[in-house]
């Protein structure tokens, strides 16, 4: 599989920049410390490396199994791959031991900001008993410093939506923290946490004196608690900044080399800030998440291709529906679990609430000033519209590679995946949902219309482009971890972590595990119009790479559950060593 830039196919041009090698990552990747002078060099025939890396077992993406081989890097980019002893000089070699080496992960579907504040504060979603939420709350403490805000939380969802009852228990928790609990360990901590569906909140007695409430018991509810919650001062930059280097540090520990996110605006000076600071290691892909910035992405000049490597945007997100969870989620038939008093519901819009034309129009507009759609759509109903105005945007503004998005594609009426042929969809969907909505998603929507939910397989075979993304950090109902490793295990088995159903939800959707890798790493590249940069492990293509401790091609997907990321190279630069830094990358909770 050797392939070398120099090579009459390859006619690859790569970036060599020696003197910045050293330089932190991808602040050197782009120049930002070299200036503008960086010598495009032609690359004979692999030249000196910085970085080798030997006795992998290395999956390109190219084909669908990994071979023995190795990988050379230099500066920011793969400048060789082969798998004989004709490797180029490197600087240093890392012997991979017979590791599998993988692109690095392209998680195409983040909250990025919420992701770093969950982790950074308290994360209390599995939290339903007084001793773990002590130690919760004494943990996020402990790593902020004083004076700062502890919020959030969203206690007893898992329990709230745990299978087995009969329903009556559905969306309750019979925990009942109050400050008597947390008064003594967060002395110098304001803490006003919510319950799962945020009609209670748990103040401390810091939190109450700042605020200037009196209560014994520390519980807020109604307007009282959302006066509270209006008095919290906003998360300062300093705040935020640490939360993103919260999140960085969790991609790296999963291998995660490029994320895309849709977090609010500001979030774009976090990441100028970290990536001047050098503290950017994965490239990050922007949406606004509002279909109303249209005009601040055309006056900012973010359409397709805006950007670069590092930090890229020309993507619009928006919503034409709800979510399952709450039943806002719009489908063609009532929802099958209706209340007496609900029957005949099926679900609303959400953006532009009713007016459908006004937000076609908003979509028409963005499609024509260059800018890539990308819009949520779960209900059955709100994917076959979308479709709909897919193909009048189509004859509305001309044929182009636009690669609309269509996120989470989440349950599609049968005759719909035959419209998608032609249309050059990306299915931006989340693997690791589908095992956790599985517990609930039958008795929601019935047996007939699960077929067509998350249908990976389906999607792939109508055409679609696969992107695969977590949704990290989730809903006030589930945490989604940013591992992608989850993903794959999801994809390819359609259980639970628990193993269940022994044969998968829907096995016919399985898919296989290198087409599950390539969704996670060549489908997000798509997603974005980077594939020609990222995605693969081939000359000329940015050095992003993750190097696993488990070779999944050769175990049982109940082995994955434990696997590791070893290394986390990205921009050529190792930014994550586990054996090193496993230390510092705490578990997420
Ligand atoms: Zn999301």
């Amino acid at each position: 599989m050797t392939t070398r830039p120099g090579n009459d196919d390859s006619p690859m041009t790569t970036a060599l920049a020696p003197a910045c090698a050293v330089l932190l990552l991808l602040a050197a990747a782009l120049g930002v410390a070299c200036g503008n002078e960086t010598p495009r060099i032609e690359n004979e025939g692999g030249g000196a490396a910085h970085l080798l890396l030997i006795n992998g077992t290395v999956w390109t993406g190219l084909e669908e199994k990994p071979r023995p081989g190795w990988v050379a890097l230099s500066d920011d980019r793969i400048v060789a791959v082969g798998d004989g002893s004709d490797m180029p000089e490197a600087r240093r070699t890392i012997d991979l031991k017979g590791r599998l080496v993988v692109p690095g992960f392209n998680d195409s579907h983040v909250h990025f900001a919420s992701a770093g504040a969950l982790l950074l504060g308290a994360n209390l979603l599995d939290v339903s008993a007084v001793e773990a939420f002590q130690e919760r709350i004494a943990r996020a403490a402990g790593r902020l410093p004083k004076g700062s805000w502890i919020t959030g939380g969203d206690w007893g969802a898992y329990e709230a939506w745990a299978i087995g009852s009969d329903g009556s228990a559905r969306g309750k928790t019979a925990f009942a923290p109050t400050r008597a609990l947390i008064d003594a360990i967060t002395p110098d901590h304001p803490v006003l946490v919510t319950r799962f569906d945020h009609k209670q909140g748990l103040a401390n007695a810091t939190a109450l004196a700042q605020l200037g409430i009196e209560s014994s018991t520390g519980i807020l509810e109604g307007d009282a608690l959302t006066q509270a919650l209006e008095k919290i001062p906003e998360g300062s930059f300093e705040r935020r900044l640490a939360e993103s280097r919260r999140a960085l540090l969790e991609c790296r520990r999963w291998g995660v080399t490029s994320v895309q996110d849709m977090s609010p605006l500001d979030q774009v000076g976090v990441y100028e800030r970290l990536r001047g600071d050098g503290e950017l290691t994965a490239r990050v892909h922007f949406s606004p998440a509002r279909l109303s910035e249209v005009a601040t992405m055309i006056g900012k000049g973010w359409t397709v291709g805006a950007g670069d490597a590092v930090l890229r945007f020309g993507t619009i997100k928006s919503h034409i529906d709800g979510i399952m969870g709450n039943r806002t989620a719009r489908f063609f038939a009532p929802y099958a679990d209706n209340a007496p008093e609900m029957s005949g519901w099926r679900g609303g819009w959400r953006e532009f609430s009713e007016d459908l034309s006004a937000f076609e129009r908003m979509l028409t507009e963005a499609d024509a000033a260059g800018i890539q759609l990308r819009v949520h759509a779960i209900g059955d109903e709100a994917n076959a519209l979308l479709l709909d105005m897919i193909e009048r945007i189509g004859k509305a503004n001309g044929a182009k590679d636009r690669r609309f998005r269509l996120v989470h594609a989440q349950v599609i009426s049968p005759p719909d995946f035959q419209r998608m042929k032609g249309l050059g969809i990306v299915a931006e969907v989340q693997p690791y949902h589908c095992t956790d909505d599985m517990r609930w998603m039958e008795e929601r929507i019935g047996k007939d219309r699960s077929r067509g939910a998350y249908a990976f397989r389906s999607l792939k075979e109508a055409g679609a482009t696969l992107s695969f993304g977590s949704d990290w950090p989730g809903t006030n109902a589930s945490y989604y971890p940013v591992s992608p490793i989850l993903g794959l295990y999801a994809a390819v088995t359609r259980q639970t972590v628990k193993g269940t159903p022994p044969e998968g939800w829907f096995p016919e959707q399985r898919l296989a595990l290198h087409e599950a890798l390539a969704a996670y790493t060549r489908g997000g590249a798509y997603a974005s119009f980077e594939e020609k940069e990222k995605g693969t492990i081939a000359a000329g293509m940015l050095a992003d790479l993750a190097v696993l401790d488990t070779n999944l091609f050769a175990t049982e997907p109940s082995a994955w559950l434990e696997a590791k990321v070893d290394y986390t190279i990205a921009g050529g630069q190792v930014v994550y060593d586990r054996a090193h830094d496993e230390a510092a990358a705490p578990s997420s909770e």
